[in-house]
């Protein structure tokens, strides 16, 4: 089992203190955004700390992590063209930035379509990943599976597999399952979570998986909401979520944790619940009372 969580990127230390944080929570892997997720301001490569943060995971048996783009990014935009625009020029950026720090992985929300229908969203994806995509593009694009909140492409495995086929290098695109975002898209992860893996097999391999992200669901199966609880204290529950951890054909790929920080009883601070929840997936154990 390769277990982590997404960590910050900040200050001083930008990607040295990623690995860093990674590290006090006992994890195998990361997850990081090059800068705030909601907008596209970013520091110049030669200010991220890339040899330092390297050499330390090197030091410390941290093999891979992956890189995840800000979600202002919409390729599926067919009203608005400037956002359409951004968003394939950060991304080409993006790619560069990951590449630059060593990963393999840029995680991708596929974008909204903003009322004009998945088709043409779909469409408009398709159009901007074969602009950014060359046959040398040295990091793979993973489309995450969505939750289907407003006008989100990418809520069944189907819609992926059609963005899948238009892309002329496609071998360069992967997959990023998220258990809330599939939970919430009305995919069984907590009734039946052989049978899902079953229908996402009609379409993928297991090698197109590069990573899995983790996360209870505050919402009902098919709520197509999207707001992340921490592991066993959500409605996909801890027995579903610690046999994905453990499932053998997962094993090869980093999982990550995206739930929510925990507010300190009679505090207004806010802690990271990743060293905990990392420790008892591992020990395979529920703790009701974890963060009392
Ligand atoms: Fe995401
Ligand atoms: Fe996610
Ligand atoms: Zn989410």
């Amino acid at each position: 089992m390769i277990l982590g969580s997404h960590v910050g990127m900040s200050g001083k230390e930008m990607m040295l203190g990623s690995v860093k944080e990674a590290l006090s929570y006992q994890a195998d892997t990361f997850m990081l955004y090059t800068g705030a997720p909601q907008n596209t301001r970013r520091k110049e490569i030669s200010e991220l700390r890339i040899e330092d943060g390297l050499s330390l995971m090197k030091d410390r048996g941290i093999k891979d992590f992956v890189v995840h783009a800000p979600y202002i990014i919409n390729l599926a935009n067919t009203v608005n063209p400037d956002t359409y625009q951004l968003a394939v020029e950060f991304l080409r950026k993006e790619l560069e930035r990951t590449e630059a720090m060593g990963s393999h992985t840029l995680v991708l929300h596929p974008g909204s379509h903003v009322g004009e229908g998945a088709d043409i969203g779909i469409a408009s994806i398709v159009k901007g990943l074969n602009e950014v995509l060359t046959k040398d593009t040295p990091v793979n694009i993973a489309l995450e599976t969505m939750a289907g909140k407003g006008s989100e492409v990418g809520r069944s495995f189907e819609e992926l597999s059609r963005i899948f086929e238009g892309v002329n290098y496609s071998d360069k695109l992967r997959i990023c399952l998220d258990t809330c975002h599939l939970n919430d898209a009305g995919y069984k992860v907590k009734d039946d979570f052989d049978a899902l893996m079953d229908e996402f097999h009609r379409f993928f391999p297991t090698e197109t998986i590069a990573c899995i992200h983790l996360n209870d669901s505050l919402n009902p199966l098919g709520a197509a909401k999207d707001r992340h609880a921490n592991i066993g204290f959500g409605t996909i529950g801890f027995d579903a979520l610690c046999k994905i951890a453990h499932r053998e054909e997962f094993s090869d790929i980093p999982m990550i944790l995206e739930t929510p920080y925990c507010q300190i009883a009679g505090s207004e601070e806010r802690l990271a619940p990743y060293a905990l929840e990392i420790a008892m997936l591992r020990k395979g154990v529920f703790d009701p009372h974890i963060f009392d």
